[in-house]
């Protein structure tokens, strides 16, 4: 009675996305979650903090609506009606993913699994097993040694997006994707932000002049940052949180977030003792998701693969159509799309400069500045498209910052995936007045055909 095609322990984005390409191809599945199904992305992370940055995109409208001929004025934040807002959103979708689960026919079980031999799952007591076992327990927010948090004063994304107030100053250390949307949402709530970040700039893994753009924007912004710094100790005092740098610097906040980076939920739930290759916590897999054990398989930010949703969405459709025999092609994990969803916002897609010069790319490249663009002018927003390409061959890169590019990356990405060159994409006509007719002008430039650029 309890066995499976497929036995999935984690009910997150890659967790959930198997059992329902698996049951939709008419697989047997049981679902374990010790918590609540959507995970990390739908109770704690990619949705919260979208409606928490909506939020704070509707204060700095209130703020600035006089330039736009329109008398309202910004009083304050109430965060209790933030979160209701918030939560409303998250509940919504719940529910609708527990129909959908249920719809699905999938064995749904409630209760913390541990992996017991290389076929089973035992959950309350009860052992499942499986033809094939998903691992997609997912991450947890990680911390630096020292640095212990208490839940109030120093906390995590978890505690940060829960809060019943604006703090007056925030110190967020880390000035990756999930540190630079804390920061936006905070600055834009009122609140002082000082970022710490160790790396050389912020949103490292972006292209440099992504970077570059987004902490002059920040500067604009009045978001203060640090960057090439490293974190050495933490204090709490009556006056908040002090944090000292290893240069001698100090800071003194309110609150203290800690965004270090996500570390892989794998200790003590079976998986070393059943003899799982690790490294460092993540489970190694191939690309097809297989671990060293046939039949065990590992999917989203349990695996060394880009920690986004659509990726552990891709990851777990990947497995339950490779087990049922569809040959699915492994995922390029340069096509896809990432977006940091602070203001601006920075999008891409594909390789920034540096990685296509390290792997011998003859590059040329080009931006697009969205002052020449309608639409941005309209949204008073500044930014730029930056192609990345091989010189007469494919667009390697798509990079943007702006307002809403995020939305851009849709016809990003399909340029990229599909190997598209500027040649192919420039007669290609985008409505007027759009954003997106900057990615139109971009190609048109780089294929020596420029509109509404200087040639
Ligand atoms: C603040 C924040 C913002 C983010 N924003 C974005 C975004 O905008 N876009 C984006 O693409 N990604 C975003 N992410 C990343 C995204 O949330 C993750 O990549 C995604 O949730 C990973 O899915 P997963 O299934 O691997 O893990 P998870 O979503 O973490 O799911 C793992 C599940 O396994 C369960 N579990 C763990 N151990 C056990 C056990 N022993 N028994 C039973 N159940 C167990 C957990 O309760 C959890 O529900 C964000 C993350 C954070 C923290």
């Amino acid at each position: 009675m309890n066995e499976f095609d497929l036995v999935i322990l984690g009910g997150g984005s890659g967790g959930y996305a198997c059992a329902l390409r698996g049951a939709q191809l008419g697989l047997s599945v049981v679902l374990i979650e010790q918590d609540k199904l959507g995970g990390t992305c739908l109770h704690r992370g990619c949705i919260p903090t979208k409606a928490l940055l909506h939020a704070g995109e509707i204060a700095d409208n209130t703020r600035h609506a006089a330039e736009f001929g329109v008398n309202a004025q910004f009083v304050s934040i109430d965060m209790l009606a933030v979160n209701a807002y918030k939560d409303g959103v998250i509940s919504k979708l719940h529910k609708g993913l527990q129909g959908l689960v249920k719809s699905r026919n999938i064995t749904y079980i409630e209760g913390t699994g541990r992996l017991v031999s290389k076929n089973q799952v035992e959950a309350n007591g009860v052992i499942y097993t499986g033809k094939n076992v998903v691992l997609a327990t997912g991450s947890y927010a990680k911390t630096l040694p020292g640095l212990e948090i208490d839940g109030t004063q120093i906390i995590t994304s978890n505690e940060a997006m829960t809060m019943e107030y604006v703090p007056k100053s925030v110190i967020v250390l880390g000035g990756g994707v999930i540190g630079c949307e804390f920061a936006s949402v905070w600055s834009s709530f009122g609140a002082e932000v000082t970022i710490i970040e160790g790396l050389p700039r912020l949103v490292a893994l972006e292209d440099e002049s992504s970077s570059k753009q987004l902490e002059r924007a920040f500067r604009k912004r009045g978001i203060k940052f640090e960057v090439g710094v490293k974190f050495a100790s933490a204090t709490k005092g009556p006056e908040g949180v002090t944090i000292t740098l290893e240069n001698g610097a100090t800071f003194t906040a309110d609150v203290l977030l800690v965004a270090v980076g996500r570390g892989p939920v794998s200790a003590n739930i079976g998986y070393e003792e059943q003899g799982l290759s690790m490294d460092r916590g993540y489970l190694l897999v191939d690309n097809k998701c297989r671990t060293n054990i046939p039949g065990i398989w590992a999917v989203g930010d349990l695996i060394p693969t880009l920690q986004l949703a659509h990726v552990g969405f891709a990851e777990g459709i990947l497995v339950a159509e490779e087990i049922f025999g569809l040959n699915p092609r492994p995922i390029n994990y340069d096509g896809v799309p990432r977006v940091t969803y602070s203001d601006p916002e920075v999008a891409s897609v594909g390789l920034t400069t540096a990685i296509a010069k390290e792997r011998g790319y003859d590059v040329v490249e080009l931006s697009y500045d969205l002052a020449g663009n309608g639409k941005a002018n309209i949204l008073k927003t500044a930014g730029s498209i930056k192609l990345v390409a091989q010189k007469n061959g494919p667009v390697l890169g798509v990079h943007m910052v702006g307002s809403r590019v995020g939305e851009l990356l849709a016809e990003a990405q399909l340029i990229y995936n599909w190997e598209a060159s500027a040649d192919d994409v420039a007669p290609l006509i985008h409505a007027h007045p759009t954003l997106s007719e900057a990615m139109g002008e971009v190609h048109m430039a780089l294929a020596g055909k420029p509109l509404h650029a200087h040639g």
